[in-house]
């Protein structure tokens, strides 16, 4: 017996004579088991005379598995030939239950939720191949991309958003920090408990939507003194404006399954500790100096690894626009932010919050020159315009 995999638009429509849907419900996948058989398959069957084979694809979902609420997507195509037999074609789907209930009385008996593949499987020569194919569909469309910074501290980013917005996650001995929680378009908190069981403390560089948006989704919330109101209450934008500003550009990669637009909620909370300057967080093993750098907005943070030299500058440093134009910004207190981390000693590598990860040290020492230009010129005010530089630009 020979499977074989298809990408979607080979395979001709009318070959297709079967539907098979990995599903994954709570983080399992979910298998179905045959009255007659003691095996176990992916949830699947024949297309009916004249059906839609997407239509195929959930009958056959809710008839194996009961499942009521889901979403569903087409993976690939695939064959199978039998020795003797012409080729028989079918499409695989993903789908993602958000909602089980009974199980119809058809054909299956028990459905039965795993980690991976179950031991016995009722087409031991098909299901591994399929499944195989359906996770690294879902790897490289993964929304966040994990990269490693060093063995304690990862970067999580969301490159298939315009704003290519970095997270950070830092391992300690006994806690773990997440330096902002993203764009909230993916579940962040499914990745950070990929890499580490140790609790969660979630430090806010600053209150501004593209980097709470995952909040939500953890108890432990540290925000810098001046934005502790906007935490709580919001920062003022109505939620149109922020749905518009997220869907502004077309996504480079496919948006999460469980996401919705309509459902996009700004986090709103009550913070577990408020910062001041100059204060240390101590994970174990592992101390993070609070430095605050107003001017993107009040209560804006950079955040000091003095022992490895690291330090994450949230929107006040990174390759691209900086931005110093909207009411709550202040270019005179960003020049004075950049020029208060440039004092800083022992910096050996920059991890900024958006767009390129890999910046030089020398960009911060260049924006500094770039506002003390602007400064010298006597437009250092917000309405000044967009000025350009090499690396970046400053629109005030
Ligand atoms: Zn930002």
């Amino acid at each position: 017996m020979v499977t074989e995999i298809y990408d979607l638009g080979i395979v001709k429509d009318e070959q297709l004579k079967f539907a098979v849907i990995v599903s994954k419900f709570d983080d399992k996948f979910v298998y179905a088991k045959h009255k007659k058989r003691d095996t176990w398959e992916i949830p699947g069957g024949h297309r009916e005379l004249n059906e839609e084979i997407n239509l195929t694809a959930e009958r056959e979902l809710k008839e194996e598995t009961g499942a009521i609420n889901f979403k569903i997507t087409p993976v690939c195509d695939y064959s199978v030939k039998r020795e003797g037999q012409d080729k028989d074609y079918g499409r695989v789907y993903y789908a993602q239950i958000e909602e089980l209930g009974e199980l119809p009385d058809f054909e299956i008996g028990e459905i039965g939720l795993f980690d991976y593949l179950p031991e016995k499987l009722t087409y031991p020569e098909i299901q591994p191949i399929i499944l195989k194919w359906v996770m690294k569909y879902r790897a490289e469309d993964e929304w966040f991309t994990i990269e490693k910074i060093d063995n304690e501290t990862y970067a999580i980013s969301e490159y298939g958003h315009w704003e290519k917005v970095h997270s950070y996650l830092l391992i300690g001995k006994n806690k773990a920090l997440l330096i902002d929680t993203g764009l909230g378009i993916g579940n962040i908190r499914n990745e950070v408990e990929k890499l580490t069981n140790l609790p969660i403390i979630v430090i806010t560089t600053h209150v501004h939507w593209d980097h709470i948006g995952g909040h939500c989704l953890f108890d432990t919330i540290y925000v810098y003194k001046n934005e502790v109101d906007w935490l709580r209450n919001g920062i003022g934008i109505p939620i149109n404006v922020i749905k518009k500003n997220i869907m502004e550009k077309p996504f480079n990669k496919k948006l999460p399954i469980e996401f919705n637009i309509d459902n996009y909620k700004i986090y709103r909370g009550e913070p577990k500790r408020i910062l001041n300057d100059n204060d240390i967080i101590d994970i174990g093993q592992r101390k993070l100096r609070i430095i605050h750098t107003p001017g993107h907005s009040p209560g804006h943070i950079c955040i000091f690894e003095e022992e490895r030299g690291y330090l994450y500058t949230g929107d006040l440093i990174y390759r691209g626009t900086l931005y110093a134009f909207y009411p709550t910004t202040d270019p005179v207190l960003f020049k004075k932010s950049v020029d208060k981390i440039s004092e800083l000693k022992g910096i050996a590598r920059l991890l900024p919050a958006h767009n390129d990860i890999n910046i030089s040290i020398t960009l911060m020492y260049d924006i500094k020159k770039a506002f003390k230009d602007i400064e010298d010129k006597n437009m250092l005010k917000q309405g000044s315009g967009i000025f350009d530089f090499d690396e970046f630009r400053i629109k005030i």
